[in-house]
């Protein structure tokens, strides 16, 4: 007997671990991009200059071109190339990418990154010095392909990649425990869950460290104080339901916007995947830039 049934489009095919990691990497690249050209503005100064600012344009105190990235994205993707080199996340390895980095003249480099990388070269411990001082959110802004080759690994396994890659340049509890929450973070969007397991992690990290809470004042103009920079992500990430939304509410904060952009786009890319990512984002990132993260993202994976 012949049954007739509605026809019901085909279920959309599940993400996959691998496609919200490529999504992470050229979200991570897209955020950079777009927030570089507000960077250290006031939300009143942008607001004058650009309206809303949604498009990736350039310029900006750096003077970038159109879709050119920052320390955020080429620090990652040096990171990445030496874990993949190594074939794990070893902080020597990491130490020498950075130092190599450093000399090509990148077009931004943060002081803690800088003076630690000097001190790296005159003692050969790629290990900095611990300080209290040093809770910048340089080595955050960079964690990205940690959480990629960790993925599914065990989680003294992830700690200890945390701190070898952080401790490069920023040995601080606070960076730590940033780094910590954002692979946390990640690892969780990777595997299909979503804001409410990530909105967890974010909770715990601010009942460890009252510092980072983000629930109470809007933080605009957010520093480059990794608590600062975490609260104006997670207050733009809990409050808005898509990857664009995400990243506009980030960037119109201005102050570190290039770094809370990267950090953002970096979380929201995992959350929502590669088909919440607008086009003319896509589009306007630096070609070369978005085909390397691309690459680099599923190499790191394969690692895992
Ligand atoms: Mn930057
Ligand atoms: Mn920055």
């Amino acid at each position: 007997m012949l049954w007739t049934r509605a026809v019901s489009p085909p279920p959309a095919p599940a993400l996959t671990p691998e496609d919200r990691a490529v999504a992470a990497y050229v979200g991570l690249a897209i955020g950079d991009a777009l927030g570089a050209t507000v960077e250290f503005l006031t939300p009143r100064e942008i607001q004058h200059q650009h309206g809303v600012h949604q498009d990736i344009s350039g310029g900006g105190w750096l003077r970038l071109k159109p879709g050119q990235v920052t320390d955020d994205t080429t620090m990652s993707l040096a990171l990445g190339e030496a874990i993949l080199a190594a074939g794990r996340v070893d902080a020597r390895a990491a130490a020498d990418a950075f130092d190599a980095w450093m000399r090509g003249k990148p077009v931004d480099i943060g002081n803690t990154v800088r003076r630690n990388l000097i001190t790296y070269r005159k003692t050969g411990n790629p290990e900095a010095p611990p300080s209290e001082h040093d809770a910048g959110n340089g080595a955050a802004m960079r964690v990205l392909p940690v959480a990629l080759a960790t993925f599914g690994q065990p989680p003294d396994r992830i700690a200890a990649a945390c701190r070898a890659q952080g401790h490069v340049t920023h040995h601080n509890l606070l960076s730590d425990a940033a780094c910590d929450t954002l692979v946390a973070m990640t690892h969780d969007f990777l595997a299909g869950n979503g804001l409410d397991a990530a909105r967890q992690h974010a909770n715990a990290l601010a009942v460890l460290h009252p510092v980072f809470s983000w629930h109470g004042k809007r933080r605009d103009n957010p520093s480059g104080y990794v608590a600062e920079t975490l609260q104006a992500v997670f207050q733009a990430l809990f409050a808005t339901d898509g990857f664009e939304a995400c990243l506009v509410d980030v960037v119109n904060r201005g102050g570190d916007a290039d770094t809370t952009g990267a950090i953002a786009g970096m979380l929201a890319g995992a959350c929502y995947g590669p088909a919440a990512i607008p086009a003319r984002w896509r589009k306007a990132v630096d070609a070369e830039i978005r085909q390397r993260v691309e690459l680099q993202a599923l190499a790191l994976m394969k690692q895992g």
